[in-house]
């Protein structure tokens, strides 16, 4: 049924649709996200009660799996996670108030990385800091996806300013107003050829009421952390979707194109190339379905990060290895528009290193599955 809506879907917004955007500079595909959300897929993590569908999130990583294999994904979709964090940790206002909304298409942003922080959250400095029953926040994130075209933002604050606690329980996650007054943004250069765009985003003594915060105060990090492992999921399922997107087309074109005796795939240096990405893609497929099983039956957070960490490298890897043969496949047409491979290939680059590096997903592993002492 998922894959039949995003067929549907690509028959009407292709690929065209997207370097169309790309080329005239649009940063959010607007008629399609309107079309999925009315479809209800952009609700699927949301309880029927707040308006979504409530499909399991193995229904959740074939959506995005399939938007890749069409070559859809934007990182809008990433939003998706707010959705679980909200649900999971969102206070019964908060539910009531913003659940019904992102069911039924509002976008929302999301914030943690500094300048200052990059992989290592902890040390980021934005902060907020209680004023009755307001906080005042002050600092500046980048590389925020979406910003300026958002409603939301989730942000990621530090609430014990000073110190003075467990640097684990020093941080806090609230909701932002896009138009809150202090709020200011700036785009960033970023070239990952999607409609899409990437911000700094300034907070400067931004007045927020205590009933945005999500969770305890303190409790911002632990709740992230449990809901980052699903975001892992569907940033595999939309790395491996696009590198299964490329690879078709070097298959088809390994099987047209003729130089020497015969297409270049009768020749083994082509068609081992073709065979082994064709391998890992699907041993990849495999490890993120085994993740998001894992959520959907209710393991605990421990082996649903061993999973969903495990999956975000395995298709990220496969997904760049796979790219990468179908442009080698290609020759020069892979460079070339008529062929649209070297487009997709700078996202899949980068889903290996946003929202979380492949070592980061490799610390965990060494760490908290092989019990080898932390690394970094
Ligand atoms: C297109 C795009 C969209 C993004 N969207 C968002 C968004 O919406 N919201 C948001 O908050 N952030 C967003 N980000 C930021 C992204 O999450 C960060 O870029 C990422 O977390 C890495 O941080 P950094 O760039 O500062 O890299 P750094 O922390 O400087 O790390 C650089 C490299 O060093 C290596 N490294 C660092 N630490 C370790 C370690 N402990 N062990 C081993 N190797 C290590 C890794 O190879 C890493 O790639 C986005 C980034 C991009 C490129």
């Amino acid at each position: 049924m998922i894959a039949g809506f995003v067929d549907n879907l690509a028959s009407k917004y292709g690929r065209a649709y997207i370097r169309d955007l790309v080329a005239s500079g649009a940063t959010f595909p607007t008629d399609m996200w309107k079309e999925v959300a009315d479809a209800g897929y952009l609700g699927m993590a949301i309880p029927e009660e707040f308006g979504g569908t409530a499909m399991s999130y193995d229904d959740v990583r074939v959506f995005f799996t399939e938007m890749g294999r069409k070559g859809l994904i934007t990182l809008h979709f990433v939003s998706y996670f707010m959705d679980c964090l909200l649900v999971a940790a969102g206070s019964e206002e908060i539910r009531q108030k913003y659940l019904p909304g992102m069911a039924a298409g509002e976008y929302w942003s999301f914030a943690i990385t500094e300048p200052g922080a990059g992989t290592n959250s902890f040390k980021i400095k934005t902060s907020a800091v209680r004023e009755g029953d307001n906080y005042r926040i002050n600092g500046q994130k980048v590389y925020i996806t979406g910003f300026a075209e958002s409603e939301h933002l989730v942000l990621v604050t530090k609430t014990d300013v000073n110190g003075a606690g467990p640097r684990k329980d020093a941080f806090s996650l609230f909701i932002i107003d896009r138009n809150a007054p202090g709020v200011t943004c700036t785009p960033m250069n970023v070239g990952t050829h999607s409609p899409e765009a990437q911000y700094i985003v300034f907070f400067e003594d931004v007045i927020v009421p205590a009933a945005n915060r999500i969770g305890a105060e303190g409790a911002g990090l632990g709740i992230l952390f449990d809901a980052l492992n699903l975001e892992r999921i569907i940033i595999a399922a939309s790395a491996l979707g696009l590198g299964e997107h490329v690879f078709e087309k070097g298959v088809a074109y390994a099987k047209e194109r003729t130089v020497f005796n015969g297409p270049i795939g009768g020749h083994q240096a082509v068609q081992h190339l073709l065979a082994r990405a064709f391998v890992k893609l699907n041993l990849a497929n495999l490890a993120n379905r085994e993740a998001a099983v894992a959520f959907d039956r209710g393991d605990d957070a421990r082996t649903v990060g061993m999973y969903a960490n495990m999956a975000k490298l395995a298709c990220t890897e496969a997904a760049f290895e796979a790219g990468d043969a179908a442009f080698q496949v290609h020759g020069g047409a892979g460079i070339t528009d008529e062929y649209d491979v070297a487009a997709i290939l700078p996202m899949i680059r980068t889903l290996r290193v946003a929202p979380i590096n492949n070592e980061m997903t490799l610390n965990y592993i060494g760490e908290k599955c092989l019990g080898l002492p932390k690394s970094y």
